[in-house]
């Protein structure tokens, strides 16, 4: 596989929550198990990402006043439901940021971007403090119980140098999830978005595709095609790394100490002028 820019494409109109992405992630990275949880709240077991889920299905159960009904329309196929309930499906997964909060965050180097422009948790490195936990603004990374190391998606960095697609992609039997080159992903979706458009699903957007519609993070190599609003996914609508608002604090010092400077300097030249 070539190196460059690669990434996820996951649109959730195509999302039919198997769960085989979930499970594929845990067996080829070998993760262990929730705990059999059962949150009683949804179909969703899982619940969140985390230390040792690195994709997860969200269920957002809508009731018919929670807006327009799901599934989107596909010709030639009767989708439709009950008019009192819908779901809305969706793969989440690190979004391998463009700026990467936690890789920004890490005062050890353990956090690396590879050669595939990915971002990677090097756990022979980790030493557990947890900066990258508060720096990601996505609620991504944890630390493991046991070992108390970072974990989080590598988007299979040990698939791809062998040319294999990552295990989610492989296996998401709806090409909800497609794995690629980055610029391509993005044409890929351009045109479904307008094929969704022309369908009549005219709040289809693209979710963080880049650094112009989501400034705080540059851009996701891991974006989404989503229908509602980010929270109703449980994404932040406005994600902001926060080493971008220390650099403009800096920044906003760095003004105003210059400032204070040609204030001084303006003040002696007065003087001395009017000293004479
Ligand atoms: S989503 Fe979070 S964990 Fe993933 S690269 Fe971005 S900041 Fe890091
Ligand atoms: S494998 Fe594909 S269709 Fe199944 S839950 Fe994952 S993203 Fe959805």
């Amino acid at each position: 596989m070539g190196q460059g820019q690669k990434g996820f494409f996951t649109d959730t109109t195509l999302c039919i929550g198997c769960k085989a992405c979930e499970v594929a992630c845990k067996q080829w990275n070998q993760l262990p198990d929730d705990g059999f949880n059962f949150t009683g709240m949804s179909y969703d077991n899982t619940g969140h990402l985390g230390a040792s889920t690195w994709r997860h299905v969200a269920f957002v159960e809508r009731s018919a006043d929670s807006g327009p009904q799901r599934p989107v329309p596909t010709p030639g196929v009767n989708t439709a439901l009950p008019a009192s309930f819908s779901w809305l499906m969706a793969s989440d997964v690190c979004k391998h940021c463009q700026r990467a909060g936690c890789l920004e965050a890490c005062p050890t180097g353990a956090i690396i971007r590879t050669e595939f422009d990915s971002v990677y948790i090097q756990p022979d490195v980790c030493n557990g403090c947890g900066y990258c936990v508060t720096a990601c603004p996505f609620g991504v990374v944890e630390r493991r119980e046991d070992d108390g190391r970072a974990w989080k998606c590598t988007l299979c960095y040990d698939r791809l140098g062998d040319d294999m697609t990552p295990a989610c992609a492989k296996h998401c039997p709806t090409e909800s999830i497609q794995f690629g080159d980055l610029d391509e992903l993005k044409e890929r979706a351009k045109v479904r978005l307008e094929r969704l458009h022309e369908l009549g699903v005219s709040d289809a957007y693209l979710y963080g595709a880049d650094a112009e519609s989501q400034p705080g993070t540059g851009g996701l190599n891991a974006f989404f095609l989503l229908v509602d609003k980010p929270e109703v996914y449980n994404l932040p609508p406005d994600p902001v790394v926060p080493t971008v608002k220390g650099h403009q604090a800096w920044r906003q010092v760095g003004w105003g100490s210059l400032g204070m400077v040609a204030l001084a300097l303006g003040a002696v030249l007065f003087g001395r002028g009017a000293g004479r």
